[in-house]
């Protein structure tokens, strides 16, 4: 591919083009990417999961040095199904000075805001690497990070910093909370409707244990640790998918649901789940048990990420600061990708364009003035590195 420029809006309409949902292979875009990068001199490292079907992607601008700055984003987006858009989710529209459109917020302006810029930042002369992180699947738990994390510490000199543009209005974060999520399924024993006492019922047994977690919910909203520099300030609890059962006429065998927890810092996730597993062993599977000893409730871990612990001395915020100017550094609550970068040994902050209000919403948008002010801010990154 020739050496072709892109204003930052015109590269965050090309991002949002492609479907990147997590579900979906991520490999039209990394391949866009790549061929981008490509055509300006810089290779890319790529790590592919099991399939194929998805790929993170990692370059280097500038000396292969270590101490450098990376710039990390994640290139899949949550569903658009069930969701009523105006226009088409994939094609990125302005109406009323904001780009409208599946990933604009979350967080495709901040990539393409700094791919845009990658021909100035060759021309800069970087004394200072900087570095471009592509990620997948972070929507579904951060699941493809850790492998780029890898090969990178395997295989290339150390950055120092990273930089997670989630969108934040470009304010300088320092902290998130922790996720961790579970998936319970619930085996019982079906029968015609009519015979429900020779029958032991799954989505009966689930509705019991989503509600021990309502109730745990509360617990940890009235009585649980709190910490005011979250909003909300304390653990929080969801379940966000339900499904069982074939017919009303049959007392279902199988039901499901996923769960979640959102953990303060001090707070203790390992007693949650013990006290929900012994919930479901104590107080729901001898019920389904008298009629199916065969019954089962099973819960298994899905992705954990830790927290983003604010750093003694850190690097990452001491030049976030110095960018931006602020004073402050402020917290959020959904989970990022810093977390395991930050574990991983490289000191940590989110600052990217956009608003999280906006991020999963039908009608996803991000301000205009939010892309022009992290162009502002990575043109700064730039000067920086250049100094050296
Ligand atoms: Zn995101």
């Amino acid at each position: 591919m020739p050496a072709k420029r892109f204003t930052p809006r015109k590269m965050a309409e090309r991002l949002v083009g492609f479907d990147t949902t997590s579900a979906k292979s991520n490999l039209d875009l990394i391949d866009f990417v790549e061929g981008y990068l490509h055509g300006h001199g810089v290779p890319a490292r790529r790590t592919v999961d099991a399939t194929g079907r998805k790929a993170n992607l990692f370059a280097t601008l500038g000396p292969e040095a270590a101490g450098g700055v990376v710039l990390s984003g994640h290139t899949d987006v949550v569903p658009v199904e069930g969701q009523p858009w105006t226009s088409d989710p994939f094609v990125a529209v302005e109406r009323n000075s904001r780009l409208y459109g599946r990933g604009t917020a979350d967080m495709k302006s901040f990539l393409a805001v700094a791919l845009a810029l990658v021909p100035e930042a060759l021309a800069a002369g970087l004394k200072v690497p900087l570095h471009l992180a592509l990620s997948y699947d972070e929507e579904v738990g951060c699941l493809g990070v850790g492998d780029l994390i890898a090969d990178v510490k395997a295989h290339l000199p150390p950055p120092r910093i990273v930089v997670v543009g989630e969108p934040t209005n470009m304010q300088l974060i320092n902290a998130n909370k922790g996720i961790a999520g579970f998936e319970t399924r619930i085996t019982g024993k079906e029968a015609h409707s009519s015979q429900p006492h020779r029958a032991a019922n799954a989505i009966i047994a689930a509705a019991k244990l989503i509600g021990f977690l309502a109730s745990l919910a509360e617990e940890k909203r009235q009585a649980g640790p709190k910490d005011g520099r979250f909003e909300p300030p304390y653990t929080t609890l969801n379940v966000g998918t339900v499904s069982g059962g074939n017919a009303l006429n049959i007392v279902p065998r199988h039901a499901r649901f996923a769960w979640e927890f959102r953990l303060v810092p001090g707070d203790d996730g390992d007693a949650i789940v013990t006290r929900f597993r012994r919930f479901a062993e104590q107080e729901v599977l001898p019920d389904l048990r008298r009629a199916a000893p065969e019954a089962d409730i099973e819960t298994k871990a899905l992705a954990q990420v830790p927290p983003l612990t604010p750093e003694p001395d850190s690097a990452a915020e001491a030049l976030v600061r110095r960018l931006t100017g602020a004073n402050r550094a402020e917290t959020v609550c959904f989970a990022t990708e810093g977390g395991l970068f930050q574990e991983a040994g490289f000191s940590t902050v989110i600052c990217g364009p956009g608003s999280i209000d906006q991020a999963h919403q039908p009608d996803e948008f991000i301000e205009l003035a939010q892309i022009e002010a992290c162009e502002a801010f990575l043109r700064k990154l730039i000067a920086w590195a250049a100094e050296g």
